[in-house]
């Protein structure tokens, strides 16, 4: 084994998600996940060298999961004992004003991780139970907190400010923080770094279930589409992206239907699901090729308000940056649909970007450009890895 090695956890509502992870290469040693907590039969799978062992059993709570992650390192491997864990690295989504880098757990920043649960409902509570589990289970390592939020506290106040009032929007804490920005952070550094330039101004799509666009110069994020939660912005798998927020009032209006039941709506059941039935971008290509003319249809019909508005933001960013480097694409979508990127692409052939057809559709595990040396703007493809990004970060602190 290794001399040092970063435990990730990703711990959502019903699910904990690990890697055991090497923060200077990147390697994973062992990676699982814990699904379906609380429910009548819930889910290990647990990989380790080439072995997969999967348990199903009740998992009453994260307590339990997290136990029994310990133990399948203990009996399968690797030993946690053995493996020189330097940190244990959390993912949190939302750090409000407080956090704009990785913080080392202490019980006044789980105080104030606590304290943002406001802002991010669906997250920070479950983000608290695996933090809380974690350090029960491991108090003798580092553990800290990475915040999705951090690489976007730098925003300028021009993009970070609604134009609501000011007094209500002080008061509740609302503006535009951002999301993934641990996924931008790594991607648009690792861009920097592979063309040895710090003086870019570059656009990074993280186009996956969730999908968002950021503006970053000189590695500084001048501007991204999530805002006060990950609802803003891009079309997403179940989410409704941009929309006029006077569609609340009106189906509110019209239907009576609680807060709880538009945030469904709009969080769940919108998006591409929303649009075709399905919110997975495989199957809603599948169905762009189906007997059913109805079904090719709406199929075409969410994919190009998919494209349209990745070309808007693209368009709009551009200019905020006065001209753009670099263009990359990541995340599941990003880093895999070759069709999708020359749809975006051509829609920018009026501008000089052109795609170099056979590196567009060649499969790469690392970064690669997929732009002809006369394009105007470089565009890549640059797998995210949001586990070595949190590594690494953990392991700055300690
Ligand atoms: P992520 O959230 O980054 O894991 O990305 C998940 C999304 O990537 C899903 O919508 C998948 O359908 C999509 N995806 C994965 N592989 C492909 C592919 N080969 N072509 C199109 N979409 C893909």
């Amino acid at each position: 084994m290794v001399k040092q090695t970063v435990l990730v956890i990703n711990s959502g509502s019903s699910s904990i998600k690990y890697q055991l992870v090497d923060p200077q290469t990147g390697q994973a040693y062992a990676k699982g996940l814990v699904e379906r907590i609380g429910e009548s039969e819930g889910h290990i799978v647990h990989k380790y060298d080439s072995n997969t062992t999967e348990v199903n059993a009740p998992i009453a709570d994260h307590e339990v999961g997290m136990r029994e992650v310990l133990r399948l390192f203990d009996e399968v491997g690797p030993r946690l004992s053995e493996a020189h864990i330097v940190a244990v690295g959390h993912r949190v989504v939302q750090g409000g004003r407080y956090f704009d880098g990785p913080t080392l757990i202490t019980d006044d920043v789980r105080t104030l991780i606590h304290d943002l649960c406001a802002l991010a409902p669906l997250h920070n509570p479950a983000h608290l139970k695996g933090i809380d589990v974690a350090r029960d289970l491991m108090p003798d390592v580092p553990h800290v907190a990475v915040f999705d939020t951090a690489f976007f506290q730098s925003l300028p106040e021009e993009t970070a400010t609604y134009a609501l009032d000011r007094d209500v929007a002080e008061k509740y804490s609302i503006r535009r923080y951002g999301a993934h920005g641990t996924s931008h952070q790594y991607v648009s550094q690792s861009v920097s770094h592979l063309l040895e330039r710090d003086d870019l101004r570059q656009i990074v799509l993280h186009l996956g279930n969730g999908a968002s666009v950021s503006a970053i110069k000189n590695g500084h994020a001048i501007d991204t589409s999530m805002g006060l939660t990950p609802l803003e912005g891009l079309v997403m798998g179940t989410r409704t992206g941009d929309i006029d927020p006077a569609v609340v009032f009106h189906l509110q209006r019209q239907t009576g239907w609680s807060a709880e039941e538009l945030d469904t709506l709009f969080n769940k059941k919108s998006g591409l699901k929303g649009l075709t039935g399905e919110n997975d971008m495989r199957a809603v290509r599948a169905m762009t090729t189906s007997d059913d003319e109805q079904t090719r249809r709406r199929a075409r019909v969410a994919l190009d308000v998919y494209i349209t508005r990745i070309v808007k933001y693209i368009g709009s960013y551009t200019a905020e940056l006065g001209g753009l480097d670099v263009l990359t694409f990541t995340a599941g979508i990003g880093e895999n649909d070759t069709n999708l990127r020359t749809e975006i692409i051509e829609r920018l052939a009026p501008f000089g970007v052109f795609l170099d057809e056979a590196a567009n559709n060649a499969r790469h595990d690392t970064a690669v450009t997929i732009s002809t040396p006369e394009s105007s703007v470089r565009v890549m493809v640059v797998p995210t890895n949001e586990e070595y990004a949190i590594a690494q970060q953990a392991l700055s602190l300690v």
